[in-house]
Order: C-alpha cells, then structure tokens, then sequence
C-alpha cells in the first residue's frame, strides 16, 4: 500500500487534503477505507462515483499503488452525471427527523403542563 499522502482515485498528493473515506461494505469490511482527496471523497458520498468504480479504484490502488484516474478524466465523467443528494443527507434526515418529534413532545409538555397548572389554581 503507497502511502495515504496521496489521493488513491486521482493521485493528488497534498496532504492537507487528503481524507480517509469509509467505503462501506457492513457485511464483509465494516471498517474498510481507502485514502481520498476532498474532491473524489465528495464526489463518491454524492454517487458521482459508483461503489464499483471507487472499488475498481480500491484494488489497483491495493496491487500498484498507483492511482487510475487523473483528476481531469474524473472532472469530465463527473461533470456529465448527476449528484445524488439523498445519498449525502441520508444520516442528516434521520437526526431532522427525531429533532422535530422531540420538539413535538416537548410542545405537548408545555401545553399539558400549562393545563394542568390552569386546572389546579
Ligand atoms: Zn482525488
């Protein structure tokens, strides 16, 4: 394995943007990650880049320790796809979610607890 100073998609190699990107794999790898620039990490958590091509990318990557992409070649296929954003805010819908019930109950609260103290006074 070549050293995680350099992106394993596309090659860039200044460290300060580099990232460990989580490529999910919850039956087999839970953990599994490979090293990503802040590009090609965004451009795989919004599926401009397919779990298979980020693992086609993981295997070269493992056996050459050489990246298969320039950044030019993945701005041109990223360019002609479309992002999906449900993939990015899957985690950021669920909290939204929860946060507004809480705030429902807590509503609620208020409101019996307000009708309770109107019924005792
Ligand atoms: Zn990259």
């Amino acid at each position: 394995m070549s050293s995680p100073s350099s992106c394993a998609s596309c090659g860039l190699g200044i460290p300060a943007l580099i990232e460990i990107a989580h490529i999910p794999d919850r039956r087999t790898a839970p953990n599994r990650t490979l090293p990503l620039c802040s590009l090609c990490h965004r451009a795989y958590d919004l599926g401009l880049t397919s779990q298979a091509e980020i693992e086609a990318v993981e295997a070269i990557w493992k056996v050459q320790g050489a990246p298969p992409h320039t950044l030019g070649e993945l701005l041109i296929r990223w360019g002609e796809r479309s992002p999906d954003w449900k993939l990015l805010h899957k985690g950021a819908q669920k909290k939204a979610g929860l946060k507004i019930r809480r705030r429902n109950a807590a509503k609620r609260a208020v409101a019996t607890r307000r009708a309770n103290a109107s019924r005792e006074a």
